[in-house]
């Protein structure tokens, strides 16, 4: 636990091995694409927010295209400002732990 994984290609924040990491397809896999990579779970979840499956296999299949785009721009300025394993911007509050 706790393994950096390298920078993220959309934010550029460290990536920490954990429930903040995701994978995402770069050309998602319905449009025959394989190459997935780690990315976190909030800026990959903002990319699909922004951008339906078509989109992303014809003009935003490279992470320079993605950050690009005005409204990925703004989520990034501002995910910049969050500790690395922040995440839980979007989740429902479906599970609570008391600690
Ligand atoms: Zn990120
Ligand atoms: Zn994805």
């Amino acid at each position: 636990m706790g393994t950096e994984l390298g920078p993220c290609p959309l934010c550029g924040r460290p990536l920490i091995d954990g429930p903040s990491v995701d994978r995402h397809h770069l050309v998602p896999k319905a449009e025959g694409g394989r190459r997935a990579v780690a990315m976190h779970r909030i800026c990959h979840r903002k990319i699909h927010s922004v951008l339906d499956e078509r989109a992303l296999a014809t003009a935003y299949h490279e992470p320079e295209a993605l950050k690009a785009h005005p409204e990925i721009a703004r989520f990034v300025r501002w995910v910049r400002t969050k500790p690395p394993e922040f995440y839980k911007r979007t989740e429902p509050a479906r599970r609570r732990r008391r600690r």
